[in-house]
């Protein structure tokens, strides 16, 4: 909740990325300000990503005094950066309770843009750590904490951009935590990354992903935004997903696939089915051929992701060619299917890793 009370309160220090311009309109208002401040101090948080009050000059010295009162400017503090060889970076930032959160920078894939492309996309977090426990995932391992509010999970986006002087074309919610467990928060912050006034980036360069959560997928497809979905599937039956993805016993496969051809009622991307490969787990062929049928009657393309090793866990990848296998037997049954080189496979870059390390060295969890 955002404190709209005057400032003759004891300052509320919320960050001031987390409120949408109305709400900064009503807090001017209420603090005897005209309410057109709104878009001079929008612009200098948003548009030109200023880190002090100070900065803000063409506001007079009383009212950054009394912004600084209530508001903290930035939602994250920067704690580290590991790059890795193939320019991808990993941000690790510490929230004002001092858990840890990660985002990943990732250069465009020349594979896909072309070698020139200097596209970059966003991995950002939406909680910290998850509730959903994928027997896979290192976010899952450590349970779950907390929901990051809004001004946390569009404060990444801004930070990435500060940090590294660059521009983030595209975003994914692809990081920590369900995006889907955390809805109001997560459209909050969508409307500050795609509104005129804030970030402005596209609503179609955005990709949610969710391990499947059906009743949050008829709401967000029923929401007007062209956002894009992703899903994370990791097994083409209940046999396979309810053993790797304790989601899967309270959503199955048929009640998931029914949400997501109501998505495709709505929108008009192409879903993506994400597709990790665990070697003796979700490998099987026959798993290929069952996702290949799904995939065909909800026009989803796959996405194929040999497993990311965790710290602490005893899955494995399966070889480069039995996954060629795996994706044939996808594309000879007429599906769209990549097979994606992980990235940022030596910065620990797939979700949950570079928190869990941290926070568990210091004493956290
Ligand atoms: N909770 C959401 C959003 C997180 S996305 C979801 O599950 O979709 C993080 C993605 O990374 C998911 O597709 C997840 O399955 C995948 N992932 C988790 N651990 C991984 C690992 N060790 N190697 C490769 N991908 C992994
Ligand atoms: Fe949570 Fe997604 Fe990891 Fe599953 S894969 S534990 S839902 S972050």
């Amino acid at each position: 909740m955002i404190d709209l009370e005057p400032i003759t309160q004891p300052p509320a220090r919320t960050a001031l990325p987390g409120l949408s311009p109305q709400e900064l309109s009503e807090w001017l208002t209420a603090n005897q300000e005209p309410a057109f401040r709104a878009k001079q101090i929008l612009d200098w948080v948003w548009k030109k990503k200023v880190t002090s009050f100070d900065q803000m000059t063409n506001l007079s010295a009383a009212l950054r005094e009394k912004l600084a009162a209530a508001f903290r400017i930035t939602a994250l503090t920067h704690a580290k950066t590991q790059g890795s060889a193939d320019t991808t970076r990993k941000f690790l930032f510490k929230l004002h309770d001092g858990r840890y959160i990660e985002s990943v920078l990732i250069p465009a894939n020349p594979a896909l843009y072309g070698e020139k492309s200097d596209r970059r996309t966003l991995c950002v977090s939406s909680q910290v750590g998850c509730a959903y426990g994928c027997k896979f995932c290192a976010s899952g391992l450590a349970g779950y904490t907390r929901n990051l509010d809004a001004s946390e999970i569009a404060g990444q986006v801004l930070a990435a951009e500060q940090i590294s002087g660059e521009r983030v074309d595209n975003l994914v919610f692809m990081g920590m935590g369900e995006p889907m467990a955390n809805f109001n928060n997560l459209m909050a912050a969508i409307a500050l990354i795609t509104g005129p006034e804030t970030l402005h980036l596209g609503a179609r360069h955005l990709t949610i992903s969710t391990s499947g959560l059906a009743p949050q997928i008829r709401k967000l497809a029923d929401h007007p935004q062209q956002i894009r979905l992703a899903i994370s599937f990791h097994g083409a039956t209940d046999e396979v997903r309810n053993r790797i993805m304790p989601v899967n016993k309270k959503y199955p496969v048929a009640e998931l696939l029914e949400a997501l051809a109501h998505w495709n009622s709505t929108k008009k991307q192409k879903l993506t089915l994400e597709y990790i490969l665990i070697k003796g787990v979700n490998d099987d062929l026959e798993q290929a051929t069952i996702l290949a049928r799904h995939a065909r009657h909800i026009s989803a393309k796959v996405n194929l992701i040999p497993y990311n090793t965790v710290e602490g866990l005893e899955w494995e990848r399966p070889a480069l060619s039995h996954c060629r296998a795996f994706q044939d037997v996808l594309k000879q049954a007429g599906v769209t299917a990549t097979l994606r080189i992980e990235k940022g496979h030596d910065i620990d870059a797939a979700c949950g890793q570079l928190r869990l390390k941290q926070e568990t060295a210091e004493g956290i969890i």
